[in-house]
This record gives C-alpha cells, sequence and structure tokens, in this order.
C-alpha cells in the first residue's frame, strides 16, 4: 500500500467497512450511524476519535514517496522515475502529471503539492539553492512572490551565492529595484553564505531537525479536516472515568443521543415529548439533567448540595465545568 495510489472506490469501501465495525452493523443488521465518518476523523480534540480515512492513510505514504524523490536520489526506483517521468537533474525534481503514467506517479502527482510549501532549505555555500524560488529567507514565501515589478529571465536562474559580492556582503543596490525595501532589510540581516560550509541542504520544514516524519505529514494530509477545538473534547479524554463514560460524554457533547427530539429532528420520530416525565421536550441535556427525574437522581446523589449554577449552564459548558471538577 505504500507505493500505491488507492483508488477512491476502494478508499470508500475501506472507509465503509470501519464505519459499520464502529457502529456495530453487519450486513443484515443496519444500525443508525450517529456521529459522521468526516467528525470520527477528526484529531480527538476537535471532537473525532482520532480515525484517519483510507484516502488521508494513502496520501501519507505518497507525501512519503514525494519526499524520497529528494532525500535519496541514490534508490534504484528514485532514479528510475526521475528519468522515467523527465523530473530533470536538480535536487528538486520537476513534477508534473503525463498522458501515459504509471499508479505511483499518479499518486506522487497527487500529492506534490502538500508537500511543496513544507520544502525549505538550509543555506551553506548558496551555490545549490535558488534565490527567486526556494524557501530559503526563515517565515517567508519564495522571494518571487515579493516581487512587484519585471525580473529579467537571466536573474530568474541565479542561486543565492550570485547576489553576494566578493566583500562579503549581499548586493543589494542590484536587488533593490525588484523587492520592497521590508524583504531587503530581512536579506541584509541573514547569515551570508560562506563556501567552506557545503553545499545547501533540503529540509522538512514542519519538524524542527527538518527530517521528515510520518505523524507530521498525517498532520497536514488531513489540516482540511480540522476545526477550532471547542473546550470539552479534550477534558473529555483527560477524564478519568471509564471508557464507555468517556464515549457517551463524547456523543452528549455532538448533541448525538437518539433522544425523542433527534428522532423527530431526523424525521424518524413524531412526538419529541420525553416518554419519562412526558412534559416537555427530550433534549439531550433534558434527558440527562432537566428532566424532574433525572434532576432527582442529581440532588440524592449529591446529598442535596448542588449549586445553584448546576442547571444553568448549556450542554458544552456543563459536561466541561462538571469534568474539571
Ligand atoms: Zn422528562
Amino acid at each position: 500500500m505504500q507505493s500505491v495510489y488507492l483508488p477512491k472506490s476502494i478508499c470508500d469501501e475501506v472507509d465503509r467497512l470501519c464505519r459499520n465495525f464502529l457502529w456495530g452493523e453487519s450486513s443484515n443488521h443496519k444500525k443508525y450511524h450517529a456521529i459522521g465518518w468526516n467528525k470520527i476523523c477528526r484529531p480527538k480534540e476537535a471532537g473525532g476519535l482520532g480515525l484517519r480515512s483510507m484516502r488521508n492513510v494513502n496520501t501519507t505514504y505518497m507525501m512519503k514517496n514525494c519526499w524520497n524523490l529528494i532525500q535519496d536520489p541514490h534508490k534504484l526506483w528514485v532514479q528510475v522515475v526521475r528519468a522515467k517521468y523527465k523530473c530533470k537533474n536538480g535536487i528538486i525534481p520537476q513534477v508534473m502529471k503525463t498522458n501515459k503514467m504509471s499508479n505511483l506517479w499518479k499518486g506522487i502527482c497527487a500529492s506534490w503539492e502538500l508537500i511543496k510549501p513544507h520544502i525549505c532549505w538550509r543555506i551553506n555555500n548558496g551555490r545549490t539553492a535558488s534565490f527567486w524560488y526556494n524557501n530559503w529567507l526563515p517565515n517567508h514565501m519564495p522571494i518571487i512572490h515579493y516581487s512587484s515589478s519585471f525580473i529579467p529571465p537571466v536573474e530568474l536562474f541565479k542561486t543565492i551565492h550570485e547576489y553576494t559580492s566578493g566583500q562579503g556582503t549581499w548586493q543589494i543596490d542590484h536587488l533593490q529595484s525588484w523587492l520592497p525595501q521590508n524583504i531587503l532589510e530581512t536579506i541584509y540581516h541573514f547569515p551570508l553564505p560562506t563556501n567552506g560550509y557545503g553545499q545547501d541542504v533540503v529540509l522538512w520544514s514542519p519538524s524542527k531537525d527538518g527530517v521528515f516524519t510520518t505523524k507530521s505529514a498525517v498532520t497536514i494530509a488531513s489540516s482540511s479536516h480540522t476545526v477550532s477545538h471547542p473546550p470539552p473534547f479534550k477534558a473529555i479524554w483527560r477524564w478519568n472515568g471509564p471508557e464507555r463514560i468517556r464515549v457517551l460524554l463524547w456523543r452528549v457533547v455532538h448533541g448525538s443521543l437518539m433522544t425523542n427530539q433527534v428522532r423527530v429532528d431526523r424525521g424518524l420520530g413524531t412526538d419529541p415529548t420525553c416518554s419519562v416525565c412526558m412534559q416537555e421536550t427530550e433534549s439531550n441535556l433534558h434527558a440527562l439533567r432537566d428532566c424532574k427525574f433525572a434532576a432527582e437522581i442529581w440532588s440524592r446523589t449529591s446529598g442535596g448540595s448542588l449549586p445553584r449554577s448546576f442547571a444553568e449552564d448549556n450542554i458544552h459548558d456543563w459536561v466541561h465545568a462538571n469534568l474539571k471538577e
């Protein structure tokens, strides 16, 4: 699977089998899937279960293959692929789709744009990295993005070393007709490339040490699924209680308990009234806290010493506040 780019139909089928397993569904026994697969695949602190979709797993492997194209030019498969798809001789290969391409190359092309923004350079002698197109100035995009005027084509092929003078300074005067002042100042303060330091080195920017890790690739591949983190999820998974209660609370916060209100909302019932007190709408909060029978249990459990605020919070704050104590 690490070198095969799986078709969408296979990814969907594997995800379907995982979903069915999670909700206890079998071929002759349908079960209701209370929380969407997209939410399940989020990180735990963002409301999911930290599972990964098959496409996400496969994309991560493809990203690793992309990185190997850069970092392992001596491997035989890298040499074959780079030659076959005319990647040119630069350290960073030119990756382009072709009319006839292998499954592996298809996967590499599909994942290349995910790794491209994270390729950065540590400048040593400045003779390899492109001044305009490579990512080498910390916390900046490639320099070409900051240019506001026409740059002669001959300049665009220059390496970083070519914008330094023999006197050990940057050629700021030469660059100032193409770049804004703030970028020139940043370049001015950037350490000059030095001949004795060896070749420039490609680094993986998401890792502190510049080494590609599958973990960081997973984060990038799934970044489109992340959301701002609502607080109760972190508190739920940190809470040191039985797993089945944590799962129950996770479902409560998602509003996915099969209460009568949820049944009506999803077209599975017609009457949202609580079947215990027969008076109010059975919402998550009503079933767990506000129904007079539930309130009676809370009151007895605490020996009648519940604070007034206990029944005032919304469901997120209620779960969060009680887990903290
Ligand atoms: Zn009730």
